[in-house]
């Protein structure tokens, strides 16, 4: 009874957002499941991160995504409180401790690719580690990313991911699971109706978001 109650109070709450805040709302829960199955694939964490410099706000990781301009030569982000445009990082975690990188939005990452074509994985990392680590937290794998703009891309990163992206089956749509574990969504799909797991929906994530 409790629950059913607090259940539909959270309906409620969700009834009175704004086209826009519900839009925002589905955008940064899908994010942080993102990367929360980016981490739980790859044994690393990856986190968006920005104080601002003129009024001190933390940013939340999707209203950092939010404030850049898509614009392949401006590396700034907007603070939503006063405005200020500023770099933001890319914390990469790594057994408790962490390394702090430019983190570059999703076209950048696109504009930069295409000298990189002939680099492999392990040699991406090291060399050019803001763009490789931005490139999986918004395209899945550096592959996909080259896809994206066209260009076959010979090295691949292959994951057991069937065992680590159950938790999120019907969480978040098949299409970013299948993104971020770099395989094809089909695939996802598959495995989803296999385990009898319903397909998420826009309404799921929305009463699922924390508003
Ligand atoms: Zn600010």
């Amino acid at each position: 009874m409790q629950l059913s109650m607090s259940c539909s109070a959270r309906v409620e709450t969700r009834m009175e957002l704004t086209v826009e805040q519900r839009a925002m709302a589905i955008q940064s829960h899908m994010l942080t499941l993102r990367l929360e199955l980016t981490e739980a694939l790859r044994g690393e964490k990856y986190l968006p991160w920005a104080n601002c410099p003129a009024c001190g706000k933390g940013l939340k990781p999707v209203e950092i995504i939010r404030g850049f301009k898509d614009d392949p030569n401006d590396f700034t982000t907007e603070c939503p409180k006063c405005k200020h445009r500023f770099k933001a990082n890319l914390r990469h975690y790594i057994r408790g401790d962490y390394a702090e990188l430019p983190f570059y939005c999703a076209s950048q990452v696109l504009a930069q690719l295409q000298p990189l074509v002939a680099v492999s994985i392990d040699e991406f990392k090291k060399k050019h580690p803001a763009i490789y680590y931005s490139a999986v937290v918004h395209h899945g794998t550096v592959r996909n990313a080259f896809q994206k703009i066209g260009i076959p891309y010979a090295f691949d990163e292959t994951f057991d991911w069937k065992e680590k992206v159950k938790p999120f089956l019907g969480q978040l749509p098949d299409t970013i699971i299948a993104e971020v574990a770099g395989v094809c969504a089909a695939t996802v799909r598959k495995f989803r109706k296999g385990r009898q797991i319903a397909a998420c929906t826009r309404a799921d994530m929305l009463e699922n978001a924390v508003v």
